[in-house]
């Protein structure tokens, strides 16, 4: 069904659905093997092609504006798929410095193995562009990125980008396309690791690309080869989990501001990092791009609490990796997704011992307050705060 003049919250709903179903809900589809078909007709479904895995597709396709996708096994294989076909030897890339550690080890280990230059730029636009060369074949951003919400002008940067004729790429896990729209403001190709808000019920593991037919043609032919394929359950449960994308998202954008300004106001709270407080340094950029700024915050700790006593002091908030579930979470990115970075590099990240980074679900904010506000007072009156 046409799917174009719908607003947001009901593509969610009913991008992908099969018309002249019996049932109002799509139907699962497991077969990997399937009777032979007359000649000419599509191969059998099996990788990247299943009913289920096409549905899922055709309903990202909607939210994200985009003309073609692929659905994957989980993020990192969207991830590795998309850069293992979009850049070969002899190519240069530049990356955004702070990026999910997979995309980081990827860019660091696989890429440079394989002979792919690569260079990592601030997320000013001019630290990027400054980094283009002649052999520069793509620019891979993470905006906003994990785990201190660094935010890159998408706009400025895709128009950079076009004029020296280098595709660029999004990862907008983050944001979701309830609040960002990449492939609006110019870019070619959006990433997500849909295991986070997608999924967003910490029990998928699954990835999509995003972009237009040129572009996905190789990414699917690599993704052939590479077979980082979803089962058709899967799909069945991300497709369930999208129809309520854009009322979970909202709700954990209003959370999440709340939170935000909730520590950015105590006393033990150095810095909070969250692109919806003016205090963000790159706020206007986000408030002009993003129609809702996400359920991921950081937050730095004054130097007398330690982070481990004020985690295990909460009730609600659950210490867990991952992030973009109906739950919130806890996490210190030194002790987990930062811990094989050498310290001086952590440090020169921005990533501090005193760091804590929590995702907001979506339960009340007067009970997410209560629970921090608890947890921050037991750090006064306890040896939480030397
Ligand atoms: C988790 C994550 C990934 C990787 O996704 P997986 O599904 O875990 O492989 C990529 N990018 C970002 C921003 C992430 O948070």
């Amino acid at each position: 069904m046409s799917t174009e003049k719908q607003e947001i919250e009901s593509i969610c709903v009913h991008a992908g659905r099969r018309d002249g179903n019996a049932g109002v809900v799509n139907a699962v589809q497991p077969s990997t093997a399937y009777q032979y078909l007359d000649e000419g007709e599509q191969p059998y479904p099996r990788y990247f092609n299943t009913p289920n895995q096409e549905i899922v597709v055709e309903k990202l396709c909607s939210l994200e504006n985009a003309s073609a996708g692929a659905i994957f096994a989980s993020g990192m294989s969207a991830i590795s798929t998309t850069l293992l076909t979009l850049a070969r030897t002899g190519d240069h890339v530049v990356f955004q410095r702070s990026l999910y550690g997979g995309t980081y080890a990827f860019a660091t280990k696989e890429y440079r193995h394989s002979g792919v230059d690569v260079t990592f730029a601030d997320c000013e636009v001019s630290s990027i562009v400054d980094a283009i060369r002649p052999n520069t074949k793509l620019i891979y951003v993470e905006t906003p990125a994990n785990p201190l919400l660094d935010v890159v002008d998408l706009k400025r940067l895709t128009e950079a980008a076009k004029a020296r004729g280098v595709i660029t790429i999004a990862d907008n896990t983050f944001a979701t396309p309830i609040n960002q729209n990449p492939l609006k403001l110019g870019v070619d190709v959006v990433i997500h690791s849909g295991t986070k808000y997608l999924g967003g019920h910490s029990d998928l593991c699954f990835g999509a690309v995003l972009s237009r037919e040129e572009l996905m043609q190789p990414i699917r032919e690599k993704a052939l080869l590479l077979g980082g394929n979803v089962n058709a359950l899967t799909c069945y449960l991300a497709e369930r989990s999208l129809k309520t994308l854009a009322i979970r998202v909202r709700q954990q954008n209003r959370n999440a501001l709340r939170v935000a300004e909730f520590l950015e106001a105590h006393a033990l709270v150095k810095r909070v990092d969250y692109p919806g407080l003016p205090t963000h340094p790159r706020h206007d950029v986000a408030a002009s791009q993003m129609s809702g700024f996400g359920g991921m915050l950081s937050f730095e700790l004054v130097d007398s609490v330690c982070p481990k006593t004020l985690v295990r002091t909460l009730r609600l908030i659950t210490p867990a990796m991952s992030l973009g579930g109906v739950e919130s979470t806890a996490t210190i990115p030194y002790e987990t997704s930062h811990k094989p970075i050498p310290v001086e590099e952590r440090l020169e990240l921005g990533v501090t011992d005193k760091l804590i980074r929590l995702s907001i679900g979506i339960e009340a904010e007067e009970d997410l307050v209560a629970d921090l506000d608890q947890a921050l007072g037991a750090m006064i009156d306890s040896k939480g705060a030397v």
